[in-house]
């Protein structure tokens, strides 16, 4: 038989997390506070915990995973690493095709994997309380199962058009003891101003961070938590590819190209910078490897942005970061990928895609659909709209391989199950989805307003 499913044991969860910045020839670059110098430290501390920024900051190539951190890793880790078969069949590929399924985890993505740690480290540096925002609901629901587990209150400031749009979402944060905020909110002076001017706000991710920097900022017990962008977070999901690598390496097989959705970078991270690093030292098994991000063409950062200083939130709250941006004030058409829908990128995967380290690509609406409902014919698994942009692309390899014959080795990261995006797929099946044009005009207005640097 065919090996479908590459089975690893609890004891094949890695037992450190991979910092691919021990591999960078150029060291990042800092994040800059609005007098135009590096965010120091002592700054940063007033709403991260000492452990998580020192992980923030790190050039050492291991960071050590607690052992109570990889006891509930154990609980969904290691992921299935699937053959997608039937799949192979229906395009009539030579490519063999492989996904690591991030579904599996109790709130359904990637997302627990650097939630869980960062409850740990709170817990163990003294925080009281969590806050943090949360759009399409996947962050505030991985992060209020982490704190819960940790026994760590958390405050989530959803944006209020997603909470009353995504009301399961909600539900099952406060099923893991989380109080759930509508953003805006009165209970915050950034809310109080955006509700002064606007009494029907629905709400933005940008203004939602504002609520949650401001409540952690005030009080010396309370930190704030980010589920996409940061190294620390990118470190965190190494998890996924460094499993990749064993389960790759069981079947004696090697991926020629990986595939994963890019909205802040934190999965595609995950799966790809464990390659990279075999890249970095050398491993003549990876000198072809090529890794692909995924966005959509309505939020085209990587492909169409620019690489420049911008702040990470739309209100101009956060320190300024080098990356690909589409403009902080830039307002993506309302795809049904809301993880994908962010105008900046993490800076580690900007500078890799900058120095020519790792690819881009964009892909339409319509077709990510359409690539998740035949995956979810042939697999069984039904996608998250992000996790379609990832397959979307997989699809579109498989079939070029079909006419080159060439029986390539595809790898790509399916992040999470779709099951509270089934609005989204009725959508698709009554024709009501649309293919957004590359909004060439909104993106040049908003890339004027860049901070000025230097
Ligand atoms: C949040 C999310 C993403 C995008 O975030 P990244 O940080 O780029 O990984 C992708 N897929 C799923 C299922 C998500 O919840």
């Amino acid at each position: 038989m065919t090996p479908l499913r590459v089975q690893l044991e609890q004891d094949d969860i890695p037992t450190h997390w991979y910092n691919i910045v021990a591999d960078f020839k150029n060291p990042p670059l800092p994040p800059l506070g609005p007098d135009g110098n590096p965010v120091s430290p002592e700054q940063m501390a007033a709403i991260f915990p000492m452990p998580l920024l020192e992980q923030e900051m790190s050039a050492q190539r291991w960071i050590e995973i607690p052992d109570e951190v990889r006891q509930i890793y154990a609980q969904w880790r290691p992921s299935p690493l699937c053959r997608a078969l039937r799949l192979e069949q229906a395009l009539g590929t030579p490519a063999k095709i492989f996904y690591k399924y991030e579904g599996v985890s109790p709130a359904g993505s990637h997302k627990p994997n650097s939630a869980v740690p960062q409850a740990y480290f709170n817990k163990i540096a003294g925080t009281k309380k969590l806050t943090t925002e949360t759009g399409a609901g996947q962050w505030g629901c991985s992060i209020a199962l982490a704190g819960q587990m940790f026994g760590l209150p958390v405050r989530v400031f959803m944006v209020k058009v997603s909470y009353e749009q995504k009301p399961f979402r909600r539900s099952m944060m406060q099923t893991w003891g989380a109080e759930v905020f509508a953003s805006p909110t009165n209970i915050t002076q950034a809310g109080r101003d955006a509700l002064a001017k606007d009494p029907n706000n629905q709400g933005s991710l940008g203004l939602a961070i504002s609520e949650a920097v401001e409540e952690a900022a005030a009080d010396p017990n309370t930190c704030y938590t980010l589920g996409s962008v940061l190294n620390h977070v990118l470190l965190h999901q190494t998890v996924i590819g460094l499993e990749a690598k064993k389960q790759f390496e069981k079947i004696g097989l090697y991926p020629d190209v990986v595939f994963g959705p890019c909205g802040g970078g934190s999965s595609f991270a995950g799966i790809a910078f464990p390659f990279l690093a075999d890249k970095a030292a050398g491993d003549k098994r990876a000198t072809n490897l090529r890794c692909v991000a995924v966005e959509p063409t309505s939020c085209p950062t990587l492909t169409k942005g620019h690489y420049a200083y911008d702040y990470g939130d739309v209100s101009g709250y956060t320190p300024i970061m080098k990356m690909y941006t589409l403009g902080h004030d830039f307002m993506p058409p309302g795809i049904h990928a809301g993880g994908l829908r962010y105008h900046g990128a993490s800076p580690l995967i900007s500078q890799l895609l900058h120095e020519k380290l790792i690819e881009a690509q964009s892909v339409a609406q319509i077709g990510t659909f359409e690539a998740g409902v035949q995956f979810a014919c042939a697999e069984g698994i039904i996608p998250a709209p992000e996790s379609c942009h990832g397959i979307r692309a997989a699809i579109d390899e498989a079939l070029r391989c079909k006419i080159s014959g060439e029986p390539k080795v595809i790898l790509v990261n399916v992040t999470g199950h779709g099951h509270f995006d089934m609005s989204s797929y009725d959508k698709y099946f009554a024709g009501k989805l649309e293919d957004y044009d590359y909004p060439a005009e909104a993106i040049a207005n908003s890339l004027q307003h860049l901070p000025k640097v230097g």
